[in-house]
């Protein structure tokens, strides 16, 4: 039988959104729909303080406006406690959890957890919760980074999963949703690489799937500095989408004829898909223009 990928895109509500994530969307969407498979939409807005929902209003809005359709209801994370709790109890059963109480400052400029709070025997209710990771090594293989090799004892240690206001951290969330909406190919920002050997973690963990996985070369400004919103990305445009998918469909290594833009976003993306590899996306991406 063959493989017929769920792909999504996962955007955080703090922005708007700039041509680095943009990039990311059309490339996820394309592997997804090159392939005839699914591509879905998850608005990731565990982090109360920095998400607005006029962002997620104006990220749909701005993925409609590419022809960047997805399939089926938009998951929001925040909608969602009560699921990444049940996966939690698993987690407490195998490996086990434990409550962390060190501050930020205390652990600043340590990228392993040493361990601190593993004998300390606290209360979970008012701390965060780290799960136990063992020695093992994470080995996968990146359709764009190739082959990969982390053992996240060395990594990271023991890494948090439930956060002290009492949500799902990052990696739990991500890992439990992509399962909960049966995504088995993702397609994201080379910043993620080094989360995925923990996602992993947890997916054997909990005896879930192990998605397809590829990571993407990050979109830099004019001073080689990655696009993000904290570097103050602007946002793509609304008014002349046609111009800003063709910039990044031949970032993309697809570039599509002119004659194909005057017939608009859906015509392009279209034509990109019929001729997709994801092979094809050069490695290193430098200024946008
Ligand atoms: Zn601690």
């Amino acid at each position: 039988m063959s493989f017929l990928p769920v792909g999504r895109f996962a955007p955080s509500p703090t922005g708007p959104l700039h041509r680095g994530s943009l990039f990311i969307a059309v490339a996820s969407y394309l592997d997804a729909r090159a392939r005839g498979g699914r591509w879905l939409l998850r608005i990731e807005d565990l982090d109360t303080q920095r998400c607005r929902p006029h962002y997620q209003d104006l990220i749909l809005q701005t993925l409609q406006r590419y022809a960047l359709n997805w399939d089926g209801e938009v998951w929001r994370q925040s909608a969602r406690r009560e699921v990444y709790a049940e996966f939690l109890q698993r987690l407490h059963l195998h490996p086990g959890l434990y409550a962390c109480r060190c501050s930020r400052l205390h652990l600043r400029g340590q990228e392993r957890y040493p361990g601190t709070c593993r004998h300390r025997g606290l209360d979970g209710a008012e701390h965060a919760l780290r799960v136990y990771v063992d020695a093992r090594r994470i080995d996968f293989d990146d359709r764009l980074c190739g082959a990969q090799s982390d053992q996240p004892a060395t990594q990271c240690g023991d890494f948090v999963v439930w956060r002290r206001d009492q949500n799902a951290s990052y990696q739990l969330a991500v890992v439990v949703d992509d399962a909960c909406s049966g995504v088995n190919s993702v397609v994201r920002g080379a910043d993620l690489l080094d989360n995925t050997a923990r996602q992993i973690y947890l997916q054997q963990m909990l005896a879930l799937a192990t998605p397809e996985y590829a990571h993407l070369p990050l979109l830099c400004d004019a001073q080689g500095r990655k696009l993000s919103k904290q570097n103050h990305a602007p946002a793509v445009s609304l008014e002349d989408p046609v111009s800003e998918l063709a910039a990044i469909l031949t970032r993309l290594g697809h570039p599509v004829a002119p004659s194909l833009c005057r017939q608009g976003c859906g015509a392009m993306l279209a034509a990109a898909a019929a001729d997709w590899d994801v092979r094809r996306i050069p490695p290193t991406t430098g200024p946008a223009t």
